[in-house]
C-alpha cells in the first residue's frame, strides 16, 4: 500500500457525495457553532481585523488558549512565547514535523493510527513504526515500547483521546510511555484533538502535565471538533519556548497564519464558553455513541465502544466483500451511509474486517442512518 495517497476518509466522503448518502466517514462534527464564537467573528471582521496575523496567532487566542489549558489539564504555558495558533491540529503537527524532525528520523506511532499522521511522516521521508494497540482495550506493553525503538527514533506520537479507537490513554499509560521518552530522549508528539469528547466519567490528561515531560512534549490540539468548526481550520500547538518558534516559522511558511476573525471568533468562545458548554457536549456524544453502537450491535456489526473522540470501530466481516474497502462499499451501496473501511487505519490486515463509523452528527441525521443501517438483511 502506498503511504503517500489520498486519504480513505476523503475518498469515502466522494463516494457518498455520490449517491447522496449519510456520511459518517469523515469526521465532522455539525452540532451549531455556539453563537459567541459566530459574533466573536463577524465583529472582527467589521471591525476590520482581515489582515495577517503574527506568525504565532493573534494574541487574543494565545491568552485564552493558555487560560482554557491551565483551567482544564493543568498544563500552564505562557501565551508569548509557547503557544503556536496554526491552521487547524493538522497544520501544527505538520509544522512541527518539520520543525523538529529530518529525513531518515522513526517515530513510533500506535496501531490503529490516523492516517494523516502517518502519511505526513511518510511524505517528509520519516518512518513511522508501529506499536500494536490491542482489543478490547486497546492495551500496550513497556515491552511493546522497546520493541520498536532504535537509534533512529526521535519522537513518539500520542493521541488521546485516539481516533479510531476512541482510547483514553490513562495516567499510568502515559507515565509508562512518559519514562520511555524521558529514557530514549524523544519528543511526545500528542494529538489532543477530541480532548473534550470523553465519556463514563474519564477524564482527558495532557501528557506535557506529566513529571518531566514539559519540555519534550509538543501538545497539540484545536477547536475544530469542540466548536463544530472544522472548516474554519484553528488549530495550536504548545510547547517550549525554543520549539514554538521553530514551529511557528515552519507554519509561517506554510500558509502564513489561520485565518485572522476566524481565530478572534475562537477567542471569544474559549473566552465566553463555560464548563457547562464543555460538559454538555460530551454528553450529547455518549448519548448518541450508546444509541449508535446498540445499533451496531443489533445488526451484527459488533462495535468497540469508544472511550472518548466520536467514533466507533465496528467489526464487518458479516457484509459481503474480501476487503474492508469492498465491504464499507457494499454498505454504502445497500444503505446509503458511508463509514471509512479499517485498512485506513492499519498496515497489515487486521483492518480489513473494521469500518470507522463517526457518530458526531445531528439527531435526525443520526437517526436516519441508524434507520437505514437497520435496513440491511
Ligand atoms: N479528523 C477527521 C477524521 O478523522 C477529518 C479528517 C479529514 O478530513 N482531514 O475523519
Amino acid at each position: 500500500r502506498p503511504l503517500v495517497a489520498q486519504s480513505e476518509i476523503r475518498n469515502m466522503s466522494i463516494e457518498c457525495a455520490k449517491v447522496g448518502g449519510i456520511n459518517l466517514a469523515q469526521g465532522v462534527c455539525d452540532l451549531p457553532v455556539p453563537e459567541s464564537v459566530i459574533r466573536g467573528a463577524e465583529e472582527a471582521m467589521r471591525r476590520g481585523s482581515n489582515i495577517y496575523t503574527r506568525f504565532d496567532g493573534r494574541v487574543e487566542l494565545r491568552r485564552a488558549i493558555a487560560a482554557r489549558q491551565l483551567r482544564d489539564t493543568g498544563l500552564d504555558a505562557d501565551p508569548e512565547g509557547q503557544v503556536v495558533v496554526s491552521a487547524g491540529a493538522t497544520g501544527a503537527f505538520y509544522s512541527a514535523c518539520l520543525a523538529l524532525l529530518d529525513e531518515g528520523d522513526e517515530v513510533m506511532v500506535f496501531e490503529p493510527y490516523y492516517g494523516y499522521h502517518i502519511v505526513t511522516l511518510a511524505s517528509l521521508g520519516i518512518k513511522p513504526v508501529f506499536v500494536t494497540l490491542a482489543p478490547p482495550n486497546w492495551e500496550f506493553a513497556a515491552a511493546d515500547l522497546e520493541r520498536a525503538v532504535t537509534p533512529r527514533t526521535r519522537a513518539i506520537i500520542l493521541n488521546t483521546p485516539s481516533n479510531p479507537a476512541g482510547k483514553v490513554f490513562s495516567r499510568e499509560e502515559l507515565s509508562l510511555v512518559a519514562d520511555f521518552a524521558q529514557a530514549h530522549d524523544l519528543f511526545v508528539f500528542t494529538d489532543e484533538i477530541y480532548e473534550n469528547f470523553v465519556f463514563d466519567g474519564l477524564a482527558h490528561i495532557a501528557p506535557a502535565t506529566l513529571p518531566g515531560m514539559a519540555r519534550r512534549t509538543i501538545t497539540i490540539s484545536g477547536l475544530s471538533k469542540v466548536f463544530a468548526i472544522t472548516g474554519w481550520r484553528i488549530g495550536y500547538a504548545i510547547c517550549d519556548p525554543e520549539w514554538a518558534l521553530a514551529i511557528g516559522h515552519f507554519s509561517d511558511l506554510v500558509y502564513v497564519c489561520a485565518p485572522a476573525p476566524l481565530q478572534l471568533g475562537a477567542a471569544r468562545g474559549l473566552e465566553e464558553l463555560g464548563p457547562d458548554y464543555y460538559q454538555g457536549v460530551a454528553k450529547d456524544h455518549q448519548r448518541k455513541r450508546d444509541l449508535f453502537c446498540a445499533t451496531l450491535r443489533d445488526i451484527g456489526l459488533t462495535p468497540h465502544v469508544p472511550a472518548g473522540a466520536y467514533y466507533t470501530l465496528a467489526d464487518i466481516s458479516t457484509l459481503p466483500g474480501d476487503t474492508a474497502k469492498a465491504r464499507a462499499m457494499h454498505l454504502l451501496e445497500r444503505t446509503g451511509v458511508a463509514c471509512v473501511p479499517g485498512s485506513a487505519f492499519y498496515q497489515g490486515d487486521t483492518g480489513e474486517t473494521l469500518a470507522r463509523f463517526c457518530f458526531a452528527k445531528e439527531m435526525k441525521i443520526l437517526e436516519d442512518a441508524m434507520r437505514r443501517l437497520r435496513t440491511l438483511p
